[in-house]
């Protein structure tokens, strides 16, 4: 499979990393997409999308066959900056092959398993007469590891208003931890931001009296806030999680007590809560930490990343015997980890997250064993078979 052809999973995992698509560039990696896939008889769009103060980003939707059911890859071309180019190995973008490894940015993140779907896909299809029982379709961003305002959500958008629906989806996110095959990821976190104000009362320091001090009493609000459980954890996640990241006053003099304090916050929360419920609950538990005496307000961030899983059942269970037949191991259904483009998905179609080992993305050196790249194009294969079947 991986014996020289345009269209096996290095050669296409190759092509894409030496475009340096760091984001918002495209540097022709939505390009090599296109080609493969078009000559493959898909139905290729590319959908540039705008929004003010942010750059244009270009995305790709493709899709072959027209009839349910319909399997989506999606993925993201765009790569974080490499760092210091001279600190890596072999070249950030050169696609070089060392020692049965593919080096360079984006080779697991996610430019290598973009590559293993696409080449997984052509081979079913070659071995299927040129179509799909169903549909086959291809959703890839430029625009996932910056601010990712300009790429799945909207895609997704984009493709429900022509009528389309989709039936499952699979994000070739690097969800393996150690090795291919130890984990799927079925579900994420939500992740909600606020601010805690606390007002006082600004005075000289030698007359605290006539002042109101608003450090000590923020110290409180954070120990009461962060003290607390949330919850205890359900049945597919971890407990929900509430950090405080930063304590500021703002004050350079000392002799001045402050008129406020304030501290940033964030939460990771599971499907025990939303939004919603999760903002009431913090705002209950600050009320009855301040009585009558603190003025303290929470300012909530705006927040696209809510909970989602995907639970147990047919189409986890065939990812699960795809992987084992390749692998030998019996993935883990995890939803720890951060947020990923499979929030947005989720409100479209069941979706999981699988792709190849995390270990090196967003480092210097990057890379992937080219053995795989050659067992997860097999692993999709394996799905595509079983999902078609
Ligand atoms: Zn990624």
């Amino acid at each position: 499979m991986l014996s020289g052809g345009m269209n096996d999973a290095l050669s296409i995992a190759r092509d894409l990393v030496r475009c340096p698509s760091v984001t918002p560039a495209d540097a022709g990696a939505l390009g090599v997409l296109e080609k493969a896939l078009g000559a493959a008889g898909f139905e290729v769009h590319r959908v540039t999308f705008s929004e003010p103060g942010a750059a244009d980003v270009d995305n790709l939707y493709a899709r072959i066959g027209d009839a349910a059911p319909h399997l989506s890859f999606a993925g993201h071309t765009d790569v974080v900056p490499p760092g210091d180019e001279a600190a890596w190995t072999h070249g950030a973008f050169a696609g070089e092959v060392r020692d049965g490894f593919l080096y360079g940015r984006g080779a697991v993140d996610m430019k290598g398993g973009i590559a293993c779907s696409v080449a997984a896909v052509l081979e079913y299809l070659k071995d299927n007469g040129g179509q799909p029982k169903g549909s086959i379709s291809f959703l890839i961003t430029g625009d996932e590891e910056a601010i990712a305002v300009n790429g799945t959500i909207k895609l997704l958008q984009w493709v429900a208003a022509r009528g389309e629906k989709f039936g499952h989806c699979v994000l070739g996110e690097p969800s393996n931890v150690e090795t291919l095959g130890d984990c799927i990821k079925v579900g994420r976190r939500g992740s909600l931001s606020g601010t805690l104000y606390v007002d006082g009362i600004q005075g000289h320091v030698a007359y605290p009296h006539r002042a109101s001090n608003p450090v000590p009493d923020i110290s409180r609000l954070i120990v009461v806030l962060s003290d607390e459980p949330l919850d205890h954890g359900s049945a597919q996640f971890q407990a929900s999680n509430l950090e405080f990241t930063s304590v500021d006053v703002g004050n350079t003099a000392g002799n001045v007590i402050p008129g406020q304090a304030r501290a940033k916050f964030n939460i990771r929360f599971n499907d025990l809560h939303n939004q919603e419920s999760l903002r009431t609950l913090v705002e209950a538990r600050l009320t009855k930490a301040t009585g009558n005496r603190i003025k303290a307000r929470i300012v909530w961030e705006p927040s696209n990343a809510n909970v989602f899983v995907t639970r147990p059942g047919a189409f986890t269970d065939l990812a699960v015997a795809a992987i084992e037949e390749v692998t030998g191991r019996k993935p883990e259904l995890s939803t720890s980890g951060g947020t990923s483009d499979a929030r947005f998905i989720a409100s479209y179609c069941p979706v999981i997250e699988f792709g190849l080992v995390g270990q090196t993305m967003h480092a210097i050196d990057e890379r992937t064993p080219v053995s795989d790249l050659e067992k997860l194009t097999r692993i999709y294969r394996g799905v595509l078979d079983r999902y078609f079947g």
